[in-house]
């Protein structure tokens, strides 16, 4: 081969390269350029071409003034100067407009000097990536969780989020304060790790039912405090699924000691008598009737006892309600001594209680009842100006046998406190169905 044709040769080879890497940085994904050292463009790939609008011939040979505006033009001149003279390698943020659409775009820039033969500076090779949506992401994402810190953080509630084996993944400042510790404290650790093991087991069923059931779980928790004080909450825990299978649960638990310490004062106020402090009628008949439930059950009697104060108008009409009340509260002390902590006893209204005693026999039920009527009769009550009374109270008495319901059994106490009443006051009447499996209302009299 001649030297021009082998000459010819190897310049179509060298063209052909040339192609190749050409073709390899238009399709690089980045804007790639070339400058000489009064930075104008000694070669641009078809991203940059696209971005001026321009064809390559329209840009080689220019600076950046003919693309951007004065003030764009100089800072990316004196970025080049620093790269050039300096002879280092530069990464940076850099922002431009789009000419045509006035669109911001970011660009992450690299820009490294270029040397000649000889070593010397001759230009620089720069390399821009697009990070537009890169940046727009991060910032959309930093703003969101700006705004969800700020509701997590003043939400007034226990917020938090827990891994498959209650390790902690968030919390809230508002619980971090309650542990006293950090919010990044907390994190990876466990309940146990801030309270005693029985507290963290409590707090933990719920963490475990949400695991087993899959599904959102709410309840009230109670926590002892290392100050020793209880306090309530209201939680609601939901499962996070990753691949079908829960990988993670967020609590919401919001404090409601002082509903609770509310609710239970209007349950005592509901359920006990505000004069003597004693059950209600309302509360009383609740847990007789799951007392009678439970005698039925175990084949055990009952006994009902109605009394009520004999002739207390009269006391009331001589002596004023106030020592009425006394009387009254005499009355409830003096049965609160004689009878155990276990018999139900309640105010039924006025002047007439009733009490239950659990496992009575029939020969010994008379026994206690007898003990309160005397105790009562002998104990006196004091009247404004000093001069002790006396009350007497009558009883009815009943045993659960052959009655089936607590309705029957009340009705026949009342029909014996009615024989006691009739029979002259001051003395106690046992009901006795006549004969088996009567139910007739005539009462046996014990007379004191
Ligand atoms: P009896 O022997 O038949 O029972 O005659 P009694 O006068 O006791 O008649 P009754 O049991 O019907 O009267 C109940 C009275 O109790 C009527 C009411 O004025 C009075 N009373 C009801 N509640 C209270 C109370 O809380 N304090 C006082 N002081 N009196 C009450
Ligand atoms: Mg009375």
């Amino acid at each position: 081969m001649s030297d021009s044709k082998r000459e010819q040769a190897e310049r179509q080879q060298l063209l052909s390269r040339i192609q190749e890497l050409q073709d390899a940085l238009n399709n690089v994904g980045a804007y790639v350029f070339t400058k000489d050292i009064n930075g104008r463009y000694t070669f641009v790939n078809r991203m940059v071409c696209e971005l001026f609008n321009c064809t390559p011939d329209q840009i080689i040979g220019k600076t950046d003034e003919a693309f951007f505006n004065l003030a764009i033009s100089n800072d990316l001149r004196q970025n080049d100067i620093h790269v050039m003279e300096n002879n280092v390698k530069v990464e940076s943020e850099e922002v431009n407009y789009i000419a045509a659409t006035r669109e911001r775009r970011v660009y992450w820039a690299v820009k490294i000097p270029l040397h000649n033969s000889t070593g010397e500076v001759s230009g620089l090779c720069g390399i821009s990536t697009d990070i537009t949506e890169r940046r727009n992401l991060e910032q959309q994402t930093h703003e969101q969780k700006i705004l969800l810190d700020s509701i997590l953080n003043h939400a007034d509630a226990y917020i938090y989020m827990k891994d498959r084996h209650f390790h902690y993944r968030y919390v809230n400042s508002k619980l971090a304060e309650l542990f006293g510790v950090s919010q990044a404290h907390i994190l990876g650790k466990q309940d146990a790790d801030f309270m005693p093991l029985e507290e963290a087991r409590k707090l933990n069923a719920m963490d475990r039912r949400v695991l087993r059931l899959q599904r959102k779980q709410c309840g009230e928790e109670t926590i002892t405090h290392p100050n020793g004080e209880k306090r309530h909450y209201w939680s609601i825990k939901v499962p996070l699924f990753k691949e079908n299978q829960v990988d993670s649960l967020i609590g919401i638990s919001t404090d409601i000691t002082e509903i609770v310490q509310l609710r239970k004062q209007f349950e005592e106020l509901a359920n006990t008598d505000a004069l003597t402090g004693i059950f209600s009628r309302r509360h009383w008949m609740e847990r007789a009737e799951y007392e009678f439930k439970r005698a039925r059950r175990t084949g055990h009697a009952i006994a009902v006892i109605l009394f009520d104060i004999d002739r207390f108008k009269h006391l009331n009409d001589t002596y004023g309600h106030l020592t009425g009340d006394r009387a009254i509260q005499m009355l409830v002390s003096v049965c609160k001594n004689i009878l155990r902590e276990i018999d139900l006893f309640g105010r039924w209204g006025g002047d007439e209680f009733v009490a239950m005693i659990g496992n009575a026999r029939f020969e010994e039920v008379l026994l206690p009842v007898e003990r309160l009527r005397e105790a009562i009769a002998r104990t006196p009550i004091m009247s404004d100006e000093g001069e002790p009374i006396y009350i007497t109270s009558s009883f009815g008495v009943v045993l659960s046998h052959q009655h089936d319901t607590l309705a029957n059994l009340f009705s026949s106490a009342d029909t014996a406190l009615y024989r006691a009443k009739c029979e002259g006051r001051n003395r106690v009447c046992l009901f006795k169905p006549d004969g088996v499996g009567g139910g007739s209302s005539r009462a046996d009299a014990i007379v004191k």
